[in-house]
């Protein structure tokens, strides 16, 4: 059909050919401006269009042209009016939007070398060879192709007339970067890919809502999740839905899997469990490279336990809604550095890169190797080689079906055997979501370790009052999806308190303590290692979980709770822009929670598309905020915008409140839009944790709990003197560490209770770019180089 679509329109090539105007070029033969095209293909997955945006905004700002090329392959194939110009207004609004506004299609045509002489030919004459694509392995992989074939391709296309050769000499390498978009996380070297958060929120929502059914009707669910040749969302949703049994290819499952689900679903009865839910991959299979079916494992429990059982087959659903906060974030960063990566006078001539996110941080992966692993992969799960298999997933996934085993595994429980340890734990600070998944590990993980629980209630008072339940594997079923705090929690320290605390923990053989909470959590373990000079019984192993909606506890990039704020205020944010869609112009002046962090203000900002985000980190002027309300009435007035969104952090400045904020705005642009005020409030601590922090939950007291073991059994905590008992466990990059109290104090402001340096503050910097004109920055322009990602 292309050759035929070619033939056809030969002579009429020819004559554009001859009408075109010469490619523009300075003295030296290089393009006189640089042109960028960015297109999305495959399967398309959320976060694609924060992703253009990234990439567009920083492009403009770079002084670059960026041009959409519509539906994928399928647009570089037609080119003509398939590939069109991007304004900085073209991505506005689209943050909040799933899939991808300019289309991505799958073409077969691109898959053949006509095509994509095609696509160079169409490229070269738009005066574009530097491309961004967004999508999965396939597209990747396609696009590799094009690079490595684009010299061979000019000498074609000037052959036989259809270029010039002053075109082909401009334009004679493409310069191309990837961002891996697909739901899977199925690519390999980078730890997440754009989408795959927000699917596993569809997952877990569906599993919440239909756990709460299967328990009313004491049924069995078999929830049927994507993911051909990767497991990754099923283990993951698994585990954050306490799943009873997961299939997934990786783990090929023994000849008899038949049995051992059923036996694993009658003991979870047996435990008490009114429902049971089973999650199984679409690629699952047996040792025998037999695909196991949904279907089959319906078949199974319905003959055999003769349980009510049904099947849900997610499909689709995975794919849709609204972007998670952490996928307009991840694409928002990888699109700014992209367009880093294609203008970086070191990559020019340079092999294809990847944006990777790796420990936490983004790096520029080589496009052939990362594709290269991803085949590797997929063969070792047709090999059937599992090892290899859960190897090259990356260490963290082995990691991952370690702990969902050790905390599914069916325990025995011998009555007459008295545990080894006894371990507290309590709250201390502001209930975040994933406290509850944290104690239910922790009991869990404990039932392996001859380790006997106790849940303090109410914080540091309780704990000082002795007020405890002991707890159980059954008394924590079902806390993993629940937000609050089911022991209670309050903010108040250790102060004054340490002698009765050291009261409890003799009366009742306490040896450990773990402390789940805040920033006040970290100071209550700094009180008790200090206070053990004064009451030696406070030398007991004692390990700060951090958890709070600001993430503002030093000694961890992120703390159990964060993410679901994050989530609920960007979802907020989504509310208020629909409110403000029609004729008239608005402006929302909205307060976030954080007290003197501006995590959320800032992440958040960056997700929802504010224009502003004021934080007490950054202290602002008069002058600056001016400058911001004229910005504002400019992108107004011009009809770039129709809503405005400012996000204040709560404590960024007394004098600067919010009422004065709006009322600034209010009254600065009343001549072009409306301004209204809003408190987010407590909303923000949301009611069923996210994904990302069930899963930190899990992870954290996981580790916190070894540690404290390890302690016990070393003997740690036997004196005053003994070594160093009192850590953080936190998440520095992807590392799991457990940082002693007092190493952490130098990073400490206890005045504003915040860590003195904070990583993500490196991003201010990008989120203003991405949500201003460069007429914006009087001064403090910064340079693409020195900008971070
Ligand atoms: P994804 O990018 O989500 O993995 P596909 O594998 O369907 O999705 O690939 C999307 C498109 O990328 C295909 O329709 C095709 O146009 C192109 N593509 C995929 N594989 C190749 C290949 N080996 N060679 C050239 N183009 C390819
Ligand atoms: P792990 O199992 O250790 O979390 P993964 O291989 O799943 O490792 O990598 C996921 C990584 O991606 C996390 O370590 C974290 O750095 C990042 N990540 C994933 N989801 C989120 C999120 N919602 N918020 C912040 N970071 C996230």
């Amino acid at each position: 059909m292309l050759a035929a679509r070619m033939t056809k329109n030969e002579d009429q090539l020819q004559l554009c050919l001859a009408l075109r105007p010469p490619a523009e070029g300075d003295d030296s033969g290089e393009p006189r401006e640089k042109k960028i095209a960015v297109l999305t293909s495959g399967g398309d997955s959320q976060g694609m269009n924060a992703a253009l945006r990234g990439i567009v905004r920083v492009a403009i700002y770079a002084g670059c042209s960026v041009f959409f090329v519509k539906e994928g392959y399928k647009g570089l194939l037609e080119g003509g009016e398939m590939i069109i110009p991007a304004t900085w207004s073209s991505v506005s609004d689209i943050m909040h939007k799933g899939g991808t506004v300019i289309g991505s299609t799958r073409n077969e045509e691109f898959k053949e070398r006509e095509g994509r002489v095609q696509a160079v030919c169409n490229l070269v004459q738009a005066g574009i060879n530097y491309l961004v694509v967004v999508g999965g392995d396939g597209s990747l992989t396609g696009a590799l192709l094009l690079h490595d074939e684009w010299p061979q391709m000019l000498q074609e296309l000037m052959g036989t007339g259809r270029i010039t050769q002053r075109e082909a000499s401009m334009y004679g390498t493409l310069q191309l970067v990837g961002l891996a978009a697909s739901i899977d996380n199925d690519f390999h070297g980078t730890d997440m890919t754009i989408g795959c958060d927000t699917a596993l929120h569809r997952i877990v929502e569906a599993t919440d809502s239909i756990a709460s059914t299967a328990s009313s009707h004491q049924r069995c669910f078999i929830m049927e999740v994507m993911g051909r040749n990767c497991g990754y969302l099923t283990l993951k949703s698994a585990m954050a839905s306490e799943a009873d049994y997961v299939f997934i290819p990786e783990l090929p499952e023994p000849e008899n899997w038949q049995e051992t689900l059923c036996e694993k679903l009658k003991y979870e009865r047996k435990m008490g469990k009114r429902m049971n839910i089973v999650m199984v991959c679409e690629g699952a299979q047996d040792s025998h490279g037999q695909h196991i079916t949904s279907q089959m494992v319906l078949e199974v429990v319905e003959t055999t336990l003769k349980y009510d059982t049904r099947l849900t087959v997610l499909g689709h659903v995975q794919r849709g809604g609204r972007p998670s906060a952490f996928d307009r974030i991840l694409a928002t960063r990888m699109g700014a550095e992209a367009v880093r990566c294609l203008l970086d006078p070191e990559e020019q001539g340079q092999e294809p890169k990847v944006i990777s996110l790796q420990k936490n941080a983004l790096v520029r992966a080589d496009m052939a190797a990362s594709i290269k692993g991803t085949q590797e992969e997929n063969e070792a799960l047709r090999r059937q080689d599992s090892p290899k298999s859960v190897e090259m997933r990356g260490r963290s996934f082995g990691n991952n079906v370690q702990t969902y085993k050790m905390l599914n595994a069916m325990i025995e429980s011998n009555p007459e055997e008295t545990p080894k340890f006894t371990v507290g734990v309590l709250h201390v600070g502001q209930p975040a979501c994933g406290m509850n998944a944290v104690v239910a590990t922790l009991v869990r993980m404990a039932a392996h370790l001859s380790v006997r629980i106790l849940g303090f209630h109410n914080g540091v008072e309780g704990l000082a009052a002795g007020n405890f339940e002991e707890l159980s594997w059954k008394s924590v079923d079902g806390w993993v999806p629940q937000g609050g705090a089911k022991l209670y929690t309050d903010a108040k320290n250790a102060e004054g308190l340490e002698k009765d605390i050291a009261n409890t923990l003799e009366t009742n053989g306490v040896q450990a303590l773990i402390i789940v909470g805040g920033f006040q959590a970290y100071v209550t373990a700094l009180q008790m290692f200090q206070g053990r000079q004064d009451n030696p019984q406070l030398c007991v192993p004692v390990n700060v979980i951090p958890s709070s909606i600001s993430n503002r506890i030093p000694g961890t990039d992120f703390s159990v709770g964060a993410d679901t704020a994050l989530n609920e205020l960007t979802a907020m944010c989504d509310r208020l822009r629909l409110s403000a869609q029609g004729t008239f112009k608005r402006n929302y002046v909205t307060e976030v929670m954080g007290k003197h962090c501006g995590y959320l203000a800032t992440m958040g900002g960056i997700a929802s598309g504010a224009d502003q985000s004021y934080i007490f980190e950054e202290p602002l002027t008069l002058n600056d905020l001016q400058t911001d309300v004229n910005h504002m009435k400019i992108k107004m007035e011009r009809g770039d915008i129709v809503r405005g969104l400012v996000i204040r952090n709560e404590e960024f400045n007394p004098n600067f409140s919010t009422k004065f904020i709006y009322q600034l705005f209010a009254e600065e642009g009343k001549e072009v839009f409306t301004t209204r005020m809003l408190i987010l409030g407590p909303l923000q601590e949301g009611v069923s944790p996210t994904p990302f922090d069930r899963d930190l939950a899990i992870k954290l007291a996981a580790s916190a709990i070894k540690w404290t073991v390890e302690q016990l059994e070393s003997g740690a905590g036997a004196g005053p003197d003994s070594p160093q008992t009192a850590t953080l466990t936190g998440i520095v990059g992807k590392e799991y560490c457990h940082t002693p109290v007092t190493e952490i104090e130098e990073n400490a402001d206890f005045t504003y209770e915040i860590p003195k340096t904070q990583w993500w503050m490196k991003f201010r910097q990008l989120a203003k770019i991405v949500a201003t004109f460069n007429e914006a920055y009087e001064n403090g322009k910064v340079s693409l180089e020195s900008l971070e990602t």
